[in-house]
């Protein structure tokens, strides 16, 4: 959908705290670590030094000296900050600063003037994992080299590759649909399951039946798209337990060792970055109104073998007794209601087991892959996890017709009143905006809702509304493993 080359314009920068020329720094006068910052030399970086899959995205960095102990001081509650790119500079001003469990941080505020703005900073183990968001669409991300130095990138998320599509396509199941018309899925086809061709045309609906009752796991190749239509509201049948965990969808993170390379071996910077997505997606339920929550019960290394590519991890995944046993009964131990695979891709930010209506047990598919530069900035944990509740893409990307719920798409809004930016719902791609040329598109941390606005244009319609469909399918995942039979199990970020 977009040029997915490195646009990465990294250079030798030399700055200091306060200096006007600088790239990027903090401003004087308000940390005591900026007042007595060394001036220092970032060697140039050479475009054939930078790994564009975990680099993708990238079209500004720079490296700066920052000690993350001076969050937790009573001056951090307002940070000027020069950013790359920006010599005016903005003021960072915390909302609230969150203590998770021993050793766990987060300064959470916004950028001074722009209400839509997230900026979060978390601390893991002493090692900061930062995350600005600008609603102008600039996003800046901070993680670890070791030490007091930090890398801060300024992220473009219209050169990310699109979230939740498939780089290969599925296997076509024998006697499944075709493929597309060229044989390859085409550009914003949302995260169809690696089992599931697309829905063959409007098949006769069959006369109701009662929900089905959960069945054996399914195996992977299985045409789940043969089953006979369900009514669609009664989409899915419910969890097998009963169980009060109806509000929190816990999830066991795991990552490669690629992962975990690209991140220098430092584990403590990776466990920062998924406690920041656990912020980051708790933001999207909370300033929506909606009551549910993720939580991290597990952040693990994960060796896939041969299984390389996202689609084939996915695929693996779903056999129970497949090369992941050991994954299937870590998930149980924890009672994780999902999986994500945290990987090094550069093909696609985040694949997703998409819940489809008819199938007979979603639970053994709730799998999603997320490379490791789409983890943070653009809500694509949220939108992934989205699919794995049954959200689907809006329609101009997706025309699949067996969602869970009739009203399960993202929104898309071309043309906002009074000539204001283009913007679309977290399930939503800015596939109309390539498609328009447009350039300032803006992914908003809103779930679609044809009840709510947003600067006065309607922020969904009859089939865009994520927040139902969240308030229908969160509850079932939630169930899929009952966390609160097992009060051993904690959270490793912010949520007990
Ligand atoms: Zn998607």
């Amino acid at each position: 959908m977009m040029a997915r080359s490195i646009c990465s314009l990294a250079r030798t920068v030399r700055f200091f705290a306060g200096a006007a020329c600088c790239a990027i720094a903090f401003v004087p006068g308000i940390a005591a670590w900026a007042a007595t910052a060394p001036m220092i030399e970032v060697p140039k970086w050479e475009n054939d030094q930078i790994d564009t899959k975990i680099n993708a995205g990238i079209v500004n960095t720079a490296t700066i000296e920052f000690n993350p102990e001076w969050l937790k001081a009573l001056e951090s509650r307002e940070i000027p900050m020069r950013l790359p790119g920006d010599e005016k500079g903005i003021l960072l001003l915390r909302k609230e600063f969150r203590e998770g469990r021993k050793d766990v941080f987060v300064w959470l505020g916004t950028a001074q003037g722009d209400t839509q703005s997230t900026v979060t900073f978390t601390i893991v183990n002493g090692v900061l994992a930062g995350t600005i968001i600008l609603s102008d669409n600039r996003v800046f991300k901070l993680r670890s080299l070791g030490g007091s130095k930090y890398q801060i990138d300024q992220v473009d998320p219209r050169k990310l590759p699109p979230p939740g599509t498939l780089p290969e396509r599925p296997p076509t199941p024998a006697g499944g649909a075709a493929p597309g018309p060229n044989g390859v899925a085409p550009a914003g086809v949302p995260s169809p399951a690696p089992v599931v061709a697309p829905a063959p045309p409007a098949p006769p609906p069959p006369p109701p039946s009662p929900p089905r009752p959960p069945t054996a796991p399914v195996a992977a190749g299985a045409a789940l798209d043969a089953l006979p239509a369900q009514p669609q509201d009664t989409p899915f049948p419910p969890p097998p337990t009963a169980c009060a965990d109806d509000k929190q969808i816990d999830v066991l993170f795991v990552y490669t060792p690629e992962a975990l390379a690209a991140r220098s071996g430092n584990r403590s910077q990776l466990e920062s970055e998924v406690c920041n997505v656990e912020v980051e997606t708790n933001l999207t339920y909370s300033e929506n109104g909606l009551p549910y929550k993720v939580r991290v019960v597990g952040i693990e290394a994960f060796d896939p073998g041969r299984s390389s590519s996202t689609f084939n991890v996915l695929q693996s995944l779903e056999l129970n007794g497949g090369p992941f046993i050991s994954l299937h009964a870590r998930r149980d131990a924890l009672a994780a209601d999902i999986v994500l695979v945290v990987m090094v891709s550069g093909d696609n930010c985040g694949l997703a087991n998409r819940m489809h209506r008819n199938e007979p047990d979603h639970a053994v598919r709730a799998f999603a892959v997320i490379p490791i530069n789409c983890l943070t900035g653009d809500y694509s944990v949220a939108h992934e996890i989205g699919h794995l509740m049954g959200a689907q893409h809006e329609v101009a990307a997706d025309s699949a017709t067996d969602g869970v719920l009739p009203f399960n798409r993202g929104f898309m809004k071309l043309h906002p009143r009074e000539g204001r930016a283009p913007w679309y719902t977290i399930m939503a791609t800015d596939k109309q905006c390539v498609d328009a040329a447009r350039s300032d598109c803006r992914h908003l941390k809103r779930w679609s809702h044809p009840s709510e606005q947003f600067e006065q244009d309607d922020l969904g319609d009859a089939s865009s509304n994520e927040f139902d469909t969240l308030t229908k399918m969160a509850p079932l995942v939630a169930k899929y493993r009952c966390s609160t039979s097992r009060p051993a199990v904690e959270g490793r970020c912010f949520i007990p």
